[in-house]
């Protein structure tokens, strides 16, 4: 186990508020927050320390500190971690304006934790020889409760999954595969384009929804033969909240109020849950993480599998002494909450790594020796589109379930509304349809409960049973069907139907015919009318029903078009997602083709560079040879020369001797001569 780090930060006050007083964290007013070392106290200037103990917290850092110290400090030790396989977290807590955002993206001139992060996660893969890293980043807000997806303007709304493979997720939340920083930048600058889309007062809604930026991590050790070694996969959220302060402070109204409720409630739960995990063991009871997508989603970050530092900023001035001191608090709880992280290794196909492992090897075979930037970006490109098409393979599937779920509750309706017509055509049966006497028993009307055979039991019968018979004798022989077609005004209902149908009520006066006054002592026209009144009442009823039934049956048509024009959407869907699947395969088949064609290529060149080597090889043996020959014969021509200017030597002094020898006899000719 090992305790949330937590930090405070001072942003440098409002420069009409600054006062430099010596140890202060420069507010002005009469009351200012003292820091000293890792000790926070509030005090008046005039009279000393305010009531009530110091906070003390793991760090804290004054308006001088840079984000480079801060980083340095809190979150550096994380990304060696999260490289390592262990989960991480850092979070930026603070009232609006207190510096939270400054913390997480910071400036040029001062970046922030989370391009430092990223920049300190690629180093340190690359310095990490002996395994191989995917990774992945995802960037979302929570506003009103509900997630978006900063990376697609499509990703709105997205729900929490949990599963046994992947623990608590997003679904739907696009995933990019990235190899360097600076496409994770671009990434995220897209992401706060995405936020700003539509967004008439930008400074409204950041301060009011939560964003993650999150980096998910897997490696596997390097020439790894045996496919079922474990894949560490690893998270690093990067958290920027929305603003801590209280709903009456901002003096929200309508709208506004609304996301601040949903702020404060995702803010609320998170202020719970610290609280709870901060008790001690037997008092802790229920986490209740579910309560809000916030806690849901950094769930291992607190009190779970990972190693967590919270960045609590805060305001100087002291028109805030109240937010802060809240804050204070809250880093006071945070710093008693314990995680217990540990490396996670996985065997199952769950990690992405594994999934693509066979594929990226077979790219890396193809590849090797070649450290083309072109080729790198082929792989890239292949991992992100596999990667993208179980995402949406995940989505399909996600859809098909729900639109499953919606047919299952609309089949349940219909067949409701089967039975409830049913139950409605039944009340049309014949009475001889129900052979068991008890069945028959338990749909008549309390009246013919009491008297069985009584009243229009069986016009069959009435001439038979005339004391029973609530018609007169001057009747019976017009007693047929005519007769009662006509009381009926023309509804050719079958008598025994009106008896047993449930819902139709007799009054109760008919019971008292049928049991105590003598059916003859009525007079005829009153029995008529009444038995006409009867008549027109059960018809209406008869009529009603017909009306519900027909709105009923209208109802379930409309059902069953829905239903079957959901199976077709349904349909539509598989199909489309088969095309898609199979467009995405014949991508891949057209990638890897590329590669094989590239592959070819490549040791097409390479045998015509051997062959070209060899050639020149050979020209330069030919060359030495040749150069050996120039030099045998620049010695002879050497030596040729020496000779021939030893010849040359030899001649001029031959021939000064002759021109000597020349002169001297032409002297002695001319000396003889007379
Ligand atoms: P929050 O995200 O908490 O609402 P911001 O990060 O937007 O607050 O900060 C509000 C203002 O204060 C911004 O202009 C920001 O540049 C400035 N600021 C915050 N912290 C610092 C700091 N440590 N140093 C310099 N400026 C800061
Ligand atoms: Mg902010």
């Amino acid at each position: 186990m090992e305790k949330i780090s937590v930090a405070v930060r001072f942003r440098p006050p409002n420069p009409a508020a600054a006062d430099p007083s010596p140890g202060g964290a420069g507010g002005g007013g009469d009351r200012e927050w003292r820091i000293d070392d890792t000790r926070v106290t509030l005090v008046h200037r005039a009279a000393g320390p305010a009531p009530g103990a110091p906070f003390v917290f793991d760090h804290v850092f004054d308006r001088t500190a840079t984000n480079e110290r801060v980083y340095g400090t809190v979150v550096r030790d994380l990304i060696g971690a999260v490289v390592d396989g262990f989960n991480a977290t850092a979070f930026a807590y603070g009232q609006t304006s207190s510096g939270k955002t400054f913390t997480m993206n910071g400036s040029d001139a001062d970046p922030g934790i989370i391009p430092r992060a990223v920049r300190d996660v690629f180093d340190t893969v690359r310095q990490t020889d002996d395994r191989e890293f995917l990774v992945r980043v995802s960037y979302m807000e929570i506003y009103n409760e509900e997630i978006n997806d900063l990376l697609t303007l499509e990703g709105r709304r997205l729900p929490i999954k949990e599963n046994l493979e992947r623990g608590v997720y997003v679904a739907g939340l696009r995933e990019e595969i990235v190899n360097s920083a600076e496409q994770v930048f671009e990434l995220l600058q897209l992401g706060e384009v995405n936020r700003h889309f539509g967004e008439t007062n930008m400074n409204a809604r950041s301060s009011r929804s939560h964003t993650i930026f999150r980096m998910v991590i897997e490696s596997s050790a390097k020439n790894q033969i045996d496919s079922e070694d474990p894949i560490r996969v690893s998270v690093l959220n990067l958290v920027d909240l929305a603003g801590s302060e209280r709903n009456n402070k901002t003096g929200t109204e309508g709208v506004r109020l609304n996301e601040a409720g949903h702020i404060n409630k995702s803010l609320l739960m998170l202020g719970n849950v610290i609280n709870k995990l901060s008790e001690s063991g037997k008092q802790r009871g229920h986490i209740p993480y579910r309560d809000s997508k916030l806690t849901r989603i950094l769930q291992p970050a607190l009190g779970g599998n990972a190693k967590t530092s919270i960045i609590c900023t805060a305001a100087p001035e002291e028109m805030h002494i109240e937010e802060t001191r809240g804050t204070l608090k809250f880093a006071s709880r945070a710093k008693c909450v314990s995680n217990c992280a540990q490396v996670n290794e996985i065997l199952t196909d769950a990690a992405l790594l594994k999934r693509q492992k066979r594929e990226i090897e077979e790219l890396r075979k193809k590849l090797q020796g070649s450290h083309s930037e072109g080729l790198e970006q082929v792989v890239l490109k292949l991992r992100n589109d596999m990667h993208k098409s179980e995402l949406e393979r995940d989505r399909l599937a996600m859809e098909l379930e729900e639109e499953r779920k919606l047919r299952m509750t609309l089949e349940h309706h219909l067949t409701e509304q089967q039975k409830k017509i049913e139950g409605l055509d039944n009340t049309s049966i014949s009475a001889d349809q129900f052979t068991d006497s008890t069945q028959l028993h338990a749909l008549k009307t309390p009246d013919s409960k009491y008297i069985p055979d009584g009243f229009v039991a069986h016009r069959s019968r009435y001439s038979n049973d005339v004391e029973f018979s609530p018609l007169p004798e001057n009747l019976d022989n017009i007693a047929n069907d005519d007769l009662w077609t006509c009381l009926n005004k023309g509804c050719v209902t079958d008598l025994d139907m009106l008896e047993m149908t449930p819902g139709l009520k007799r009054e109760a006066s008919l019971l008292q015919d049928a049991t105590s006054a003598a059916p003859l002592e009525e007079p005829t026209d009153a029995r008529c009318q009444r038995l006409e009144k009867d008549c027109v009442s059960d018809q209406q009823q008869l009529e009603e029903s017909n009306v519900r039934c027909a709105a009923l049956e209208k109802e379930r048509d409309l059902l069953r078009d829905k239903n079957s024009s959901l199976q077709q959407e349904l349909s539509d869907s598989k199909r489309e997602a088969n095309l898609l699947i199979a467009e995405k395969q014949a991508q891949l088949d057209d990638s890897i083709a590329r590669c094989v064609a590239l592959e070819r290529e490549l040791s097409v060149s390479r045998q015509d560079a051997e062959r070209l080597a060899a050639e020149k090889q050979e020209l330069a043996g030919e060359l030495g040879v040749e150069r050996q020959k120039m030099e045998e014969l620049k010695q002879d021509i050497r030596v040729i020369s020496r000779a021939f200017s030893q010849r040359e030597g030899q001649l001029t002094s031959l021939y000064t001797k002759s021109k000597a020898i020349l002169e001297n006899c032409k002297a002695s000719h001319v000396a003889t001569l007379p």
